[in-house]
C-alpha cells in the first residue's frame, strides 16, 4: 500500500438542475414544500396550493404516472398548466443487467450525460434497492472501486429518488388502478449504500429520502431505509435528527493506522472521535442500533485480535457487525479472507453479544457487489475504444 495524501475534502458541487430545451421543472424530487413553491410560481391560487401538491403528488408517488394527461381528478386547464411549466423526467436506464442469483444492476444516464448504477437485490422476505448519491466519490478507501473514479458530481435529490422510481417501473411494481391492493412490496428497503459517500451531499440525499418516505407517495419507512456512510462525523447527527433512518458505518479496521490506509477519512475524523458521535445515533434517531460493515481483506483487518479490538471498541453502542467478504474487481490491491478465517472472526463478536451476519455476496457476475461499481461501464469502454484501435475503425 502506497500512502500518497489522499483527497478527503467535499469538493464537489451540485450542477445546477439542467434545464431541458422547454425549460421546464422537474417535478421529481421536490419536496412538498418545493413542489407547493413551484405550482404558485406557475400560477395556481395559494390557498389551492396544498391540495393540488396532495393530487400530484399521488399521480407521480403513488401511480406512477409520468403524464399530466393521465392525471384524471384535475381540470383539463389545469392539466394543461402543469404540462405547460413541468415534467416528471427519470434517469434513462442505459442497460439493466440480471445476474444468475436475480441480482438486477441498472445503468442509469444523468443529465449532461453521467452515469451512475443502481442494483436490486431480491430475497426470501424482502427487496432491497442499493441506490447512488454520487458519481463516483471523493474519497478514495483503498478497497473500493468507487474510489478509483475520477469524476465525480452529486446527485440531485431528482435523480436519488429517480433510481427507486425506474426501479420500480422495471419490476412492474405500481399499483393497478381497481386491482387489490397488494401488501407484499418487491421493493421493501432503501439502501444508501452505491456510489458515492451520500454524507456528502446531504440536502439532496435528505430531500430524496423525504420523498421516499413520505406517506402518501412510495411511503417507504424510515426503518427500512439505511444509509451508509465512511465517518463523516459532523454530518451524523444531523442525518438522525433530519433523515432519522437507520445508520450503517463503513468500519473496517480496529487501529487508526489501518483504518487510515484502508478509510482514508479517518485522517479526519479518527475512530475515538466517530465513535463518540455514533453513541448519540440511537437516541438521536430513535433507531435502534448501528450497523458496523466491516470488510474482510486477507492479512489487513481480520485476525482474532481485530475482533476482540472490535468488540471493545463498540461496547455500549446498540450494533450489529455486517461481516462483508471483500469483493475484487480489476486490479484490486487486496484478497478477501478465507472462509474459515471469516467465520472465525464472526464467532468472536457473536460470543461478545452482537449479531454478525456474513454478507452473501450477490450479483458478482454482473459487477454488482459491493464497491464493485461502475467498473463494468469503464471497462465496456475501454474494450470498446481497444475494438476501434485494433480494427482501425
Ligand atoms: N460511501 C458509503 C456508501 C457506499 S459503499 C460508505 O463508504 O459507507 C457500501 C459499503 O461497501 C461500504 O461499507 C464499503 O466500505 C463497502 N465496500 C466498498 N468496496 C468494497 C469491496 N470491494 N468489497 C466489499 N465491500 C466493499
Ligand atoms: Fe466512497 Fe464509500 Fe467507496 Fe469509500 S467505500 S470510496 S466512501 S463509495
Amino acid at each position: 500500500m502506497t500512502d500518497l495524501p489522499t483527497p478527503i475534502t467535499q469538493d464537489v458541487l451540485t450542477l445546477p438542475r439542467k434545464l431541458p430545451d422547454g425549460g421546464k421543472l422537474n417535478l421529481v424530487g421536490l419536496t412538498r414544500e418545493e413542489m407547493r413553491d413551484a405550482l404558485i410560481a406557475a400560477g395556481t391560487p395559494e390557498r389551492q396550493a396544498k391540495m393540488r401538491v396532495g393530487q400530484v403528488w399521488q399521480w407521480i408517488y403513488h401511480w406512477g404516472v409520468r403524464d399530466f394527461a393521465a392525471m384524471t381528478n384535475l381540470a383539463k386547464d389545469y392539466r394543461a398548466l402543469l404540462e405547460a411549466h413541468f415534467e416528471i423526467a427519470l434517469p434513462e436506464v442505459v442497460t439493466c443487467q440480471v445476474s444468475m442469483d436475480g441480482t438486477r444492476k441498472y445503468l442509469l444516464r444523468i443529465a449532461d450525460g453521467h452515469e451512475v448504477e443502481a442494483v436490486y437485490i431480491p430475497e426470501e422476505n424482502r427487496g432491497t434497492l442499493c441506490i447512488s448519491s454520487q458519481v463516483g466519490c471523493t474519497l478514495t478507501c483503498s478497497f473500493c472501486h468507487t474510489g478509483t473514479q475520477k469524476l465525480v458530481r452529486n446527485l440531485t435529490a431528482g435523480e436519488i429518488v429517480g433510481q427507486v422510481m425506474v426501479a420500480r417501473d422495471d419490476l412492474g411494481e405500481w399499483p393497478q388502478p381497481g386491482a387489490p391492493k397488494d401488501e407484499t412490496r418487491l421493493i421493501s428497503n432503501v439502501v444508501l449504500m452505491g456510489m458515492g459517500e451520500p454524507l456528502y451531499n446531504f440536502d439532496n440525499v435528505r430531500n430524496a429520502m423525504k420523498v421516499v418516505m413520505d406517506g402518501e407517495g412510495l411511503t417507504l419507512s424510515r426503518r427500512r431505509i439505511t444509509l451508509s456512510t465512511s465517518g463523516v462525523v459532523p454530518e451524523i447527527a444531523r442525518a438522525a435528527e433530519e433523515i432519522g433512518c437507520l445508520l450503517a458505518v463503513s468500519f473496517h479496521a480496529t487501529t487508526d493506522a489501518v483504518r487510515d490506509k484502508l478509510v482514508p477519512i479517518n485522517k479526519r475524523w479518527n475512530i475515538a472521535t466517530l465513535l463518540d458521535t455514533l453513541r448519540d445515533y440511537p437516541r438521536l434517531s430513535n433507531s435502534e442500533r448501528i450497523t458496523f460493515e466491516y470488510v474482510m481483506l486477507k492479512g489487513v483487518n481480520d485476525s482474532d485480535e481485530d475482533a476482540r479490538r472490535l468488540v471493545k471498541l463498540i461496547r455500549g453502542i446498540p450494533a450489529k457487525i455486517n461481516l462483508i467478504p471483500f469483493n475484487e474487481w480489476p486490479g484490486s490491491p487486496y484478497q478477501r479472507s478465507d472462509w474459515e478465517r471469516i467465520e472465525a472472526f464472526a464467532d468472536i463478536v457473536y460470543k461478545a453479544g452482537y449479531a454478525a451476519p456474513i454478507r452473501t455476496p450477490r450479483g458478482e457476475d454482473i459487477m454488482a457487489a459491493c464497491g464493485q461499481l461502475k467498473s463494468a461501464t469503464e471497462r465496456a469502454r475501454k474494450s470498446a475504444a481497444q475494438i476501434a484501435a485494433e480494427t482501425g475503425l
